[in-house]
Formats: C-alpha cells, sequence, structure tokens
C-alpha cells in the first residue's frame, strides 16, 4: 500500500518535514510505500520565498549562526531516530567558506548571517533529505513548481494547482508560511488598496521578492515596523548605494542620493521589534514555572468551551515573565510598561516622540548587549 503525502509549501518547514521523513523511512511496515508531494510556487525548493538564497544581501537572519539548525535533535521532544551527522548553520559556513572563500560566509558562531546565506544552507539541506527519500527503495518524492489553489476533502484528499492538474493525496501538511494574499479580501489592506487606487499611489501588498518592489523616488509608506520593515527600509537605502559608516556611539548614514525622498513606516505600536538580546545560554533553555503544559491542561479542563488567550493564558505568561524578571535581579514587573514603554514618556509632539522613540531604542539595544540571562528585561522576554 502507497501512502501519499502532500506538503503544500516548499520553505523551511518543508525541509524539516523531509528531514524527519528521510530519516525514518525504516519505520515503515512491511509490504508499505511513502510517496510525497511538495508543491512550491516559487520553485525555490527548501528556502521558499522568505530564505530565498537569491534575495538580496542586505536583509539579515535573526538569530545568530551558531542558534540555526537543519534537523531534529536531542531538544525535539518525540522526534524519532535522530541523525548522526548534523550541522549548524555556523558549521555549515565555516565549511563553505574553507571551499569558496566568499566573506559573507566568514562567520563566527555569534555573528549574524544575511537570510541568502541561510537560504543556500536551507536548499542544500533539503536536497540532501530529498536525496535520502529517493535513495530508498519504498519512498518516491515529486517536486511540484506549481501554486496549490484547492484543496478538497472526500473519499482522498483532492488537491488542485492554478495550472489545472489534479492529485490525490492520503494527508495533506500545510506549510504555507507567510505569504502574499488578496488585498480586497480583507481589513485593513481592503481600504489601503482603495486609496491607492483612488489617488494613484501605487499600493504593494508583499513586499517580496524585494528587487521587484516599484522603482519609486517620492515618498514610500512602510505600513508595519517588522522584520519586513527593516528589509524594505535597508533595500531602499543600503540596497541603492547608501553605506552606514561606524562613528563613535553608533552608525552614520551615508546616502547614495538614489533612496526615496522620504521613507515614513507606520504602525499600531509605534515601534519597531524589540531587539534579540546576546545569548548566554546555549541550549540551556529556560524551563517553565508557571507557564507549563501541565499548567494549560488544567485551564483546559476548566474551560471544556475553550480557552480565551487573554483571560486564562495571558496571566499565566506574564507570571512567567515576572518571575524570570525577578529572579534576574530586576525587582517587580511592570507588564504594561514592558509592553508599550512610549506610554508615560507624554511625548505629545512629533519632536518628543521622535526623541521617545529614538532613546528607546538605545536603551532596549543595551539591554540587548547585557544578554538574555542577565538584563532582567531581556531574561523576561526570551525566556517565555
Ligand atoms: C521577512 C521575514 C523575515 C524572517 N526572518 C526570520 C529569521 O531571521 N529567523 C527566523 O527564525 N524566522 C524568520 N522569519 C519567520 C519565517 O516565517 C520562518 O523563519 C520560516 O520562513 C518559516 O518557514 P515556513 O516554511 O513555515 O514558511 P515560508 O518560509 O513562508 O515558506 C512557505 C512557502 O510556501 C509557499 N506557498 C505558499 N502558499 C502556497 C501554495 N498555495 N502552493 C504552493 N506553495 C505555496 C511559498 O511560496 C513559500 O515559499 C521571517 C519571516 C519573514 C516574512
Amino acid at each position: 500500500m502507497t501512502h501519499v503525502l502532500a506538503v503544500v509549501g516548499g520553505g523551511p518547514r518543508a525541509t524539516y518535514a523531509l528531514e524527519r521523513l528521510s530519516a525514518q523511512l525504516d519505520r515503515l511496515g512491511p509490504g508499505q510505500r511513502l510517496k510525497v508531494l511538495v508543491f512550491e510556487r516559487s520553485g525555490e525548493f527548501g528556502a521558499g520565498q522568505a530564505h530565498s538564497p537569491s534575495q538580496p544581501a542586505t536583509s539579515f537572519l535573526n538569530r545568530v549562526s551558531s542558534q540555526v539548525s537543519f534537523a531534529a535533535d536531542e531538544t525535539t521532544t518525540g522526534a524519532g531516530p535522530l541523525r548522526t551527522s548534523r550541522r549548524t548553520l555556523h558549521e555549515w559556513c565555516r565549511e563553505r567558506y574553507a571551499r569558496t572563500g566568499e566573506p559573507d560566509l566568514d562567520l563566527g558562531p555569534a555573528d549574524w548571517p544575511r537570510r541568502y546565506v541561510h537560504g543556500l544552507a536551507l536548499r542544500e539541506a533539503f536536497d540532501s533529505y530529498a536525496a535520502d527519500l529517493r535513495a530508498h527503495p519504498r519512498a518516491e518524492l515529486e517536486l511540484h513548481h506549481a501554486e496549490v489553489v484547492r484543496l478538497r476533502a472526500g473519499r482522498r484528499l483532492l488537491l488542485q494547482t492554478a495550472d489545472g492538474r489534479r492529485f490525490e493525496a492520503d494527508q495533506a501538511l500545510l506549510v504555507t508560511g507567510h505569504t502574499h494574499h488578496d488585498p480586497l479580501r480583507g481589513e485593513p489592506s481592503r481600504s489601503r488598496a482603495r486609496f491607492a487606487a483612488a489617488t494613484g499611489c501605487h499600493y504593494v501588498p508583499y513586499a517580496y521578492p524585494l528587487d521587484r518592489l516599484p522603482e519609486e523616488t517620492g515618498t514610500v509608506g512602510v505600513a508595519g515596523t517588522g522584520l519586513t520593515a527593516i528589509d524594505v527600509i535597508l533595500h531602499l537605502t543600503e540596497g541603492r548605494g547608501g553605506r552606514f559608516e561606524p562613528v563613535a556611539g553608533g552608525l552614520r548614514y551615508v546616502p547614495s542620493g538614489a533612496e526615496p525622498r522620504r521613507v515614513v513606516a507606520f504602525s499600531g505600536s509605534g515601534l519597531f521589534t524589540f531587539c534579540r538580546a546576546d545569548d548566554e545560554k546555549g541550549d540551556r533553555a529556560h524551563q517553565g514555572v508557571h507557564l507549563t503544559t501541565e499548567a494549560i491542561d488544567r485551564l483546559r479542563e476548566r474551560h471544556p468551551e475553550g480557552l480565551d488567550f487573554e483571560r486564562d493564558v495571558l496571566p499565566l505568561i506574564e507570571r512567567e515573565m515576572a518571575y524570570l524578571y525577578e529572579a534576574a535581579g530586576g525587582g517587580s514587573f511592570d507588564f504594561a510598561r514592558t509592553v508599550d514603554p512610549l506610554a508615560s514618556a507624554g511625548a505629545h509632539t512629533p519632536e518628543a516622540y521622535r526623541k521617545a522613540v529614538l532613546d528607546f531604542m538605545e536603551l532596549d539595544q543595551r539591554r540587548a548587549e547585557e544578554g538574555n540571562v542577565t538584563n532582567p528585561h531581556k531574561a523576561a522576554a526570551d525566556g517565555v
């Protein structure tokens, strides 16, 4: 009997899925066969779009190289048989640097890799797991450069791709990740799309791939101030020939003149994503004291109708953060102030607001440099 598994999306999670599947093929019972179909609409098997090897070098990963790996290890509960040969991204980079001398691969364990480098390593990992699957006498693998547009349950699952082909499967794993969508289907993207159509602005509902963004030289608005905003801003500045030069106390931006006239970023919090702290833990992750599986199970028993995140789960998160904050010597913990640090800044003019944001970013950077155990704020955020 052949079991058919369809994997929709060919990004990092599909790579991890192939890793587990290929490492466990010996568990197939007598007479059982496995057929895996992977569908990836961009054709970027292994890396997917957000980590594509072809993206501009201005986009960075938000994990240091020694914290990224490509296979399950002893810390993965219930993973099954583990591979004996496993590499971190740092080890992959060192090995590849020794062969190629490519400067972007010359990384230390605590360095931040460019995302395209992560993409190259993911693609290589995907290819090697794919080869393991293909080499097994009772497994098959098909890669489809196609978008799945319909999935219907019946006697078996029926998948349809945008080019009209149909596939049957016994199970489907949906690992479609962060992906573009039709902006007219939901708010607030619908209002933005309509506003743009009415005013003649160019609306881009999804920023990737960055090198296909319009060649705008006027004002660029960026909705959101998270990872994608950082990618976009770096692409529109450094990516257009500007340079960040080290000066006493930080960096100075030297424009090339090819940048947009203005970049206006906006978001509900009014802040960029907080800095990830320098790692002091290695693989010694904090084990929950208040926020535990058992505590959540107890809550589920008490609320068989289902949990409400704010009512049931958030208080446990706050208690766990308060515990970590205090354990790091931080005293009592103010959750509201932690998540909204500018609320008490009293910044009522644009100048005062700008100053408050910059002051907070500097403070946050210092906290991050103290590390995820030493600094109470970062210990609380990193441990939960
Ligand atoms: C800009 C950005 C930066 C990030 N940086 C980091 C980081 O530095 N570190 C980190 O840990 N995480 C980061 N993330 C989080 C990121 O989501 C994960 O690292 C990782 O990409 C998740 O892998 P995934 O396979 O679930 O999703 P994705 O990487 O999004 O891959 C999903 C794939 O599915 C494909 N797909 C979607 N729908 C279909 C369909 N219907 N048919 C066929 N194919 C389809 C897409 O083309 C895509 O390639 C980042 C995310 C973004 C958006």
